[in-house]
């Protein structure tokens, strides 16, 4: 044991330090195998930060590869439609990255990192592939060798994903244990990288895992709530009243959110999966208080996790692949329990009308997960008073939803 870190053995055998705490959520929950990996990406993080080559070298990528800064975009039709021009609703449009979401803008950052630390390989979990399909992009542009686990009955509901990753050079590996999803893909990528850490970096999606892993990701994602800050004082002159990102793991939403964390002006709202609604587990819904979300250890860190009577992890269901975890980033657990953030749902079937509104009025497909915040901006910004500015986050476009959403509403379109 290294000095000056108090380490904490649990019930089931893993292994913590102090380190990398939000509140009473997070911390380093690993097996000791994967110590000296954890350890040695947060120090090499921390240089890679202060490193002008490589920061200018993301900066650069960032705007030519990715094309940020992403736009604000008015939605003057949707207001027009929803308050009668009353309040503004302003979309950040994360929907323009490269491959069609926020991702890769932490892919990208990942990659770099791990350019940065010497490593040649990238490894990833993916769900619905977006993830893996971002990861697998920017290991194609670095010359990086890439592999993606995925549980096989995600593989068999996302085989254009599959495809595309194949296309982009990447490995995908099919995972057939558990339930066969995201959960046992993570398992299986954390096993992988305890024996492959020396030529190896695990590029994880989203504000989860251990220590350093959601510190980082929220920093690479941050880069929303820098530009929308700046965007908005443009527009419109002053600070929005409210901010509404949806939460999957909770990097997007983090991303917009961190620019505007000490502004107590500026409301904050974070919208999960309600799926079929909250009765049993048919939803992803992690922060709002039910019997089944309850704190507990998942992938590594310690935050809000669904799990049945018996304690054991929930299976969820969301119509947004990309918001369907059991788990959620162990910084929304803090900003949960202290208040700052608020945290509500939509369900299923209010994303998908929100989907529809939003292509008819503004001529955007926007992605199921960005449904869900568009979905709560229905519904609560005509109850605000007059002159109310509102900015949504847009995490991605839905060209990849609409075999989704044609299922959902009884058509066939293969
Ligand atoms: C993956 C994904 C999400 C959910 O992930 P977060 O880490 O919560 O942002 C949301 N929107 C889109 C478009 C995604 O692809």
């Amino acid at each position: 044991m290294r000095a000056g870190t108090s380490r904490i053995i649990t019930k089931k055998g893993r292994i913590t330090n102090k380190k990398g705490y939000f509140g009473k959520f997070g911390g380093m929950f690993a097996p000791e195998t994967l110590m000296p990996a954890l350890t040695e990406v947060e120090a090499a993080y921390k240089n890679f930060r202060a490193d002008d080559h490589w920061q200018s070298e993301y900066q650069r990528l960032l705007e030519s590869y990715n094309g940020r800064a992403t736009p604000l975009y008015e939605a003057v039709n949707l207001s027009s439609k929803i308050t009668d021009g009353k309040s503004r609703i302003f979309l950040k449009r994360e929907d323009l990255n490269h491959t069609g979401a926020h991702k890769i803008t932490n892919a990208l950052g990942q990659a770099l990192l791990a350019r940065f630390m010497g490593k040649e390989r990238l490894i990833a979990e993916t769900g619905a592939g977006q993830h893996g399909v971002a990861t697998a992009t920017v290991a194609a542009l670095l010359g990086m060798s890439c592999d993606i686990y995925m549980g096989t009955v995600d593989m068999e509901r996302q085989k254009p994903n599959v495809f595309r990753m194949n296309l982009l050079g990447a490995r995908v590996i099919p995972v057939d244990s558990g339930g066969k999803t995201l959960k046992d893909a993570v398992n299986e990528a954390i096993r992988d990288w305890t024996k492959s850490v020396k030529s190896t970096h695990y590029a994880f999606g989203s504000v989860l895992g251990p220590h350093p892993f959601p510190a980082i990701v929220r920093d690479f994602q941050s880069i929303i709530g820098k530009e929308c800050r700046k965007q908005i004082l443009k527009a419109a002159g002053r600070l929005p009243d409210e901010v509404i990102a949806c939460v999957g793991g909770g990097s997007n939403a983090i991303g917009i959110f961190s620019a505007f964390l000490k502004d107590k002006i500026v409301k904050l709202t974070g919208v999960e999966a309600g799926g079929k609604g909250l009765h049993g587990v048919n939803h992803a819904v992690r922060l709002t208080p039910s019997p089944y979300a309850k704190p507990g250890v998942l992938h590594g860190t310690y935050s809000y996790v669904l799990q049945d009577h018996d304690s054991q992890i929930a299976d969820t269901h969301s119509v947004s692949a990309g918001l369907d975890y059991s788990g959620v980033g162990p910084q929304h657990a803090h900003l949960f329990d202290t208040g700052r953030v608020t945290y509500t749902y939509a369900t299923d079937e209010e994303a998908v009308n929100a989907f529809k509104l939003l292509c008819e009025t503004e001529g955007i497909i926007p992605a199921l997960e960005s449904s869900h915040a568009v979905a709560y901006a229905l519904k609560h910004v005509p109850a605000l008073k007059a002159g109310s500015i509102v900015v949504v986050n847009l995490s991605g476009r839905g060209d990849k939803d609409i075999y989704s959403v044609a299922k959902f509403m009884g058509t066939d379109i293969l």
